[in-house]
């Protein structure tokens, strides 16, 4: 058992279980005489390995077979300009939905290809809500249409899926996008609801750098092949299964066994459940309090990052150091808003969440 509890936004704790399968296989994997890191990609048993990682995935996400799942390296960063870059086709113009800091970047890294449109914005809240489908206003001329489905600086998830063909206009046939990296895997989803998701692994996936893409098969192939280097298109990855080059074989590993072990959990709606329950105790000292805010539009509240400020700003420092006194770590909120942040990932156990309640609590009699 480890010592602490690790809240980092990302990269983030993962399973312990995984991390102590990873050491023991670390030099010897599964009789092989060498380490994951050391095998061809080609190899029979890296094949397996990778072929394991994405089934368990479609398992475990329902993926239809007409979706296809690409492991990509970047980061999610990178997929900011491959959305773009793949799927505008012949359109000039793509929508965006405004919710915070990284929807803010796609937009921007998307502007560089063509106009860009917001969709819907929440910045009059000052970022604290999910724009309800109501205020959407989808441009007919948009190749797609992104949003970030857990804002992982403000703490804003949407609780629902956008349905295009229900905004004013009927914008069904135009491909959702999703940015879930924040949000990936905590919670059941309907693949069939979008065109492209995309995650960075390292929050519920595995380690940073790798990035899950899941496309709908009639969105592959628009990229057009003279401005496109090789390595951007989506199509290179679908058509080589992921190994047009050597992917990041160490990184879909640790992604295999976070698929099992996601398995082992019961799934994603077990795992939604015990997400709901770590989330509330946290939102309910928060709530019973003075003493800690949380500015989320309440149904808004995201169950994987908890922002929260404390009513007196200079008792922060005290605040985490005592909390790492007390095993819990990585509290520290975002630059760009302060306070604190505690990123609850699928991997932090019930205990962990607890001990962080019991602490604020306590914290909060002390200095209240
Ligand atoms: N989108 C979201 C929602 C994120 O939280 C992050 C990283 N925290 C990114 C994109 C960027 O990911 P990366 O650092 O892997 O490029």
């Amino acid at each position: 058992m480890r010592k602490t509890y690790n809240f980092s936004a990302g990269p983030a704790v993962l399973p312990e279980e995984v991390l102590l399968q990873a050491r023991e296989e670390m030099l010897d994997w599964q009789g092989s005489g060498i380490s994951v890191m050391e095998m061809s990609h080609r190899g029979k048993e890296f094949t397996s390995i990778i072929n394991n990682a994405e089934a368990t995935l479609r398992e475990l996400a329902n993926i239809p077979a007409h979706y296809k799942v690409v492991f990509l390296q970047g980061g999610a960063s990178s997929q900011f300009a491959m959305v773009p870059m793949n799927l505008l086709g012949k359109n000039t113009q793509a929508d965006y939905v405004y919710t915070g800091s990284w929807s803010k970047k796609a937009a921007n890294e998307a502007s560089h290809y063509c106009l860009t449109h917001t969709a819907a914005s929440s910045e009059n809240d000052g970022f604290h809500s999910a724009p309800p489908l109501e205020q959407w206003h989808v441009s007919p001329d948009a190749a797609y249409v992104h949003y970030t489905t857990n804002e992982t600086i403000g703490g804003v998830e949407f609780q629902w899926t956008p349905d295009l063909s229900k905004t004013s206009g009927n914008h069904g046939e135009i491909p959702l996008v999703a940015d879930m990296s924040s949000n990936f895997l905590s919670r059941p989803f309907d693949v069939e609801k979008f065109g492209l998701i995309y995650a960075g692994a390292q929050k519920n996936v595995g380690p940073a750098g790798l990035v899950v893409t899941i496309i709908r098969e009639d969105l592959l192939g628009m990229a057009p092949l003279a401005q496109t280097p090789t390595m951007f298109r989506y199509k290179t990855y679908a058509d080589h299964g992921s190994m047009y080059n050597t992917p990041p074989t160490y990184a879909i590993y640790i992604m295999g066994l976070v698929m099992a072990w996601l398995k082992k959990q019961g799934g994603l709606a077990a795992v939604e459940q015990r997400n709901i329950a770590k989330a509330q105790l946290i939102y309910d000292v928060i709530d019973a309090s003075d003493f800690y805010h949380n500015p989320v539009n309440l149904p808004d509240r995201s169950r994987m990052n908890i922002p929260f400020t404390l009513s007196d700003a200079s008792l922060d420092e005290v605040f985490l150091k005592q909390a790492k006194e007390n095993g819990l770590i990585q509290l520290k909120g975002h630059r760009s808003v302060g306070g604190m942040r505690a990123s609850i990932y699928n991997a932090m156990p019930l205990e962990g969440v607890q001990t962080l309640a019991t602490f604020m609590q306590e914290f909060e009699k002390k200095h209240a």
